[in-house]
């Protein structure tokens, strides 16, 4: 890692000085707060609810479920479960994806809240993120590099944007509900890999692939591996007709505010707990993703939690001081459990793997 007084800082948000494509100006503010992001302009709750029912007055009338919901037993997904039961009103299915990498307390977590919801889960095997996911995690330790710890989550993607399509289109189920919100958009995992391309475009984005896999030819073992990468990196984004069938509603991105003064209770009324052996609840629904967040911030000095943060003190949702006392109290990693998962999930040696980082 950086030493940190090497690495300069946004005086506004906090983003460092090797965040992909950063500048700084001369009072110290960087391009990114400077960037007039557009205001987000939700539509509202009734808005919400006549999309919906225009959707489902068009869809057949025996149909067993309204919508599905991507359900992973974490926090985000969790809420957007009890939303669409309790205050929408729908008819769901909740698809949670099984894999090797999800903690007990999120498996319980799951099963608890779809129960007292009354709301009927269909578990489908992801096995791209348990095999492609796992190989690409051993190729990394190889060659411990920042820009491939995007590889450690390989095939999640996959089953999030064709395996639960897939379902709902096979079952005519009409919606798709997703829980993204405006302060997300995470670039930088791929713009990493454009080393020091001045726009970070597709074509930058396969050469620096490539250029990475040369260096590292581990990844080479795998061409299953490999394949979902391709997909994950390059063709989900901007496929048209994606949104046909089933449609793809965003409820706290285009309607609703998401608040987090919100979330939290309503799911923890519902019995939703942290898992204890991560003391974060910042997507503690899968290891592979915790592991991948480590590496980020052991590496970069920063990951996904130092960009959704700047992003929430850009549109003024939080003080650059609370700011940086919830990223102090929700991106610490015990080393012990980065030590265990490597262990039980990957049979890699932390140690070994700090030895090549140093
Ligand atoms: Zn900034």
């Amino acid at each position: 890692m950086m030493p940190e007084k090497e690495i300069k800082r946004c005086t506004v948000c906090n983003l460092p000085s090797n965040y992909p494509g950063i500048t700084f100006d001369e009072k110290g503010v960087c391009s990114i707060c400077k960037k007039k992001e557009k205001q987000v302009q939700y539509k509202g709750i009734n808005q919400l609810k006549k999309d919906i029912k225009a959707i489902l007055d068009k869809s057949d009338k025996d149909r067993e479920y309204d919508c599905v919901v991507g359900y992973s037993g974490g926090r985000d997904s969790s809420y957007l479960l009890y939303f669409a039961k309790e205050v929408l009103k729908l008819k769901v299915l909740a698809i949670t994806l099984e894999h090797d990498f999800i903690p007990k307390q999120t498996r319980k977590n799951i099963e608890n809240l779809a129960w007292k919801l009354g709301v009927e889960i269909k578990f489908i095997k992801n096995d791209a993120l348990n095999k492609c996911g796992r190989q690409c995690v051993k190729a990394w330790s190889k060659n411990p590099d920042p820009a491939m710890c995007a590889t450690f989550c390989t095939g999640c993607r996959y089953g999030i944007k064709k395996i639960i399509p897939q379902y709902a289109r096979k079952h005519h189920i009409p919606i798709l509900l997703v829980g993204n919100t405006p302060y997300e958009k995470i670039n930088y995992r791929v713009n990493l890999l454009c080393c020091n391309a001045k726009k970070y475009t597709k074509g930058a984005k396969i050469k620096g692939y490539a250029k990475k896999l040369l260096q590292n030819p581990s990844y080479l073992l795998s061409p299953n591996s490999m394949h979902k990468q391709w997909l994950d990196f390059i063709s989900y984004e901007g496929k048209k007709g994606e949104n046909v069938n089933p449609t793809t509603i965003k409820p706290f991105y285009d309607y609703i505010e998401w608040k987090e003064e919100e979330v939290i209770p309503t799911i923890q009324k519902l019995g939703w707990k942290y898992d204890e052996s991560l003391n974060s609840s910042w997507r503690s629904d899968c290891f592979a993703n915790l592991l991948r967040q480590y590496y980020y911030k052991r590496l970069l000095g920063f990951n996904d939690l130092d960009v959704y943060y700047a992003r929430m003190i850009r549109n003024q949702k939080i003080s650059k001081e609370e700011a940086l006392k919830k990223i102090e109290e929700e991106g610490k990693y015990d080393d012990e459990v980065i030590k265990e998962i490597l262990q039980k999930y990957y049979d890699l040696d932390f140690d070994k793997i700090e030895e090549k980082i140093k």
